[in-house]
């Protein structure tokens, strides 16, 4: 009687579960649900944007867990999942069966935030480019498009969202583009928030290598978006109208649809877990990690997704094996590029308390502030170093 595992999802999290399941127990079965043939990574998207990497640099195949992990892929969408009977529902119409079900579905948008913001603009005119692939194309083709002089907007979304350092980083690299390029252009971001992941780190690196190329206004500093009007190119904020020649919209986000309309969400919209075998606190049998996971102090990253896929992997194997799960150690560091020899980083360690996931005090850390250029110029070494890596481990 083979136990079943089906696995919603071949991004950071879902490939990772379903890669360590085969290899800690190939007597288990398991079903991967992915609707992309090539999942393009957001992690170096950025990068792409900034004429660093190409699309085809980002793109992962699902052939080596096929063929030599032995995962059963199936390239369809899961439209339903039915936690009484166990089983999920494609949108070919085809039923799948399960044990124990992983959801690792990352984020969908709330359009509805922004007033004038919508799926549709998003696609067309204003992109977010926060799920890689066509966005991603069309910002990196609409900042080519851009006149010198006209500006780039980024709007930030508040806490909790995917990827806390992405937007800065963005920023940083269309600012390369635009010092080379578009002389005459800057970069305003427009920040829901009061502050923002390695402020410090990237605010020095602004003013080393783009010297008022790049503007940050907080929140409480005109930041707030009220509305956008992609017929006139506007960002309406509290402090008035800001014309762009691009704008990169970036909205406030939720756990991705199937997690929400499987009633895994709560009321934050983001899914509640067991902290030691990430099964959902809502529905037994059904593990969710990722971004779409409440995931104590851990940030919404491909790395943090990835490091608790693995966890996951090994709860349901030791689960299924009739064994109790082990209390987990979960790790994430979160490289960010200010320019093509300018890496800064931020790395912590994990451990369950009793108030959840917790950081390790003194296991972790940033970049330091006075780094020299060697130290800077390594991390980006090491940036380059941690994609291939974890892009090896999780689809190689
Ligand atoms: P994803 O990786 O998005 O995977 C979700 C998958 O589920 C998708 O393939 C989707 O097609 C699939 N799916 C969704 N719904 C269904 C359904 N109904 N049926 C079947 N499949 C479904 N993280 C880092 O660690 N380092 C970085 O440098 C970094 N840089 C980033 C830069 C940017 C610009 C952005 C936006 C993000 C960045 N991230 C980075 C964050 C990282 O991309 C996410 O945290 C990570 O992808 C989360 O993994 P996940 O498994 O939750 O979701």
């Amino acid at each position: 009687n083979q136990k079943h595992v089906v696995v919603v999802g071949g991004g950071f999290g879902g490939a990772s579960t379903a890669k360590y399941i085969r290899k800690l127990d190939p007597s288990i079965s398991v079903t991967l649900i992915e609707p992309a043939m090539t999942f393009y990574t957001c992690p170096f998207s950025n990068w792409v944007m900034g004429g660093l990497k190409e699309m085809k640099d980002i793109g992962h195949t699902f052939e080596v867990l096929q063929n030599k992990h032995g995962v059963d892929v199936i390239h369809d969408e899961a439209v339903e999942i039915d936690a009484v009977n166990h089983s999920v529902t494609l949108k070919s119409g085809d039923e799948v069966k399960y044990d124990r079900l992983v959801v690792s579905p990352g984020i969908d948008f709330k359009y509805d935030a922004i007033e004038g913001y919508s799926e549709e603009v998003a696609n067309s005119s204003m992109p977010h480019a926060y799920k890689a692939g066509p966005q991603t194309e069309l910002l990196t083709k609409q900042l080519q498009e851009m006149q010198d002089g006209e500006n780039v907007i980024i709007c930030a979304p508040g806490n909790p969202f995917r990827c806390p350092p992405g937007p800065y980083e963005r920023a940083s690299l269309i600012a390369n583009y635009l010092k080379k390029n578009k002389p005459n252009s800057k970069v305003i971001i427009l920040d829901d928030k009061e502050k923002f992941s390695k402020q410090g780190l990237f605010t020095k690196g602004w003013e080393r290598l783009y010297d008022g190329i790049i503007e940050w206004r907080a929140g409480s500093a005109g930041g707030k978006v009220l509305s956008v009007d992609p017929a006139t190119m506007t960002v309406q904020t509290a402090s008035g109208p800001v014309k762009g020649g691009v704008i990169n919209v970036i909205p406030p986000q939720s756990a991705g649809k199937i997690a929400i309309d499987a009633g895994l969400a709560n009321e934050s919209g983001w899914c509640p877990v067991n902290p030691i075998t990430f099964e959902s606190a809502i529905q037994p049998g059904i593990h969710v990690i990722g971004d779409a996971a409440i995931a104590g102090a851990m940030p919404k990253s491909g790395f943090a997704a990835s490091s608790q896929g693995k966890v996951t992997a090994a709860s349901i194997v030791r689960l299924m094996q009739g064994k109790v799960p082990a209390p987990p150690s979960l790790v994430n560091t979160c490289y960010s590029l200010v320019g093509p020899g300018y890496g800064i980083s931020v790395a912590a360690v994990y451990k369950l308390t009793s108030d959840g996931i917790v950081s390790i005090k003194g296991a972790g850390g940033l970049t330091p502030m006075d780094a020299d250029d060697d130290q800077l110029s390594e991390e980006a070494t090491y940036a380059r170093g941690w994609y291939n890596n974890i892009a090896q481990d999780i689809w190689g």
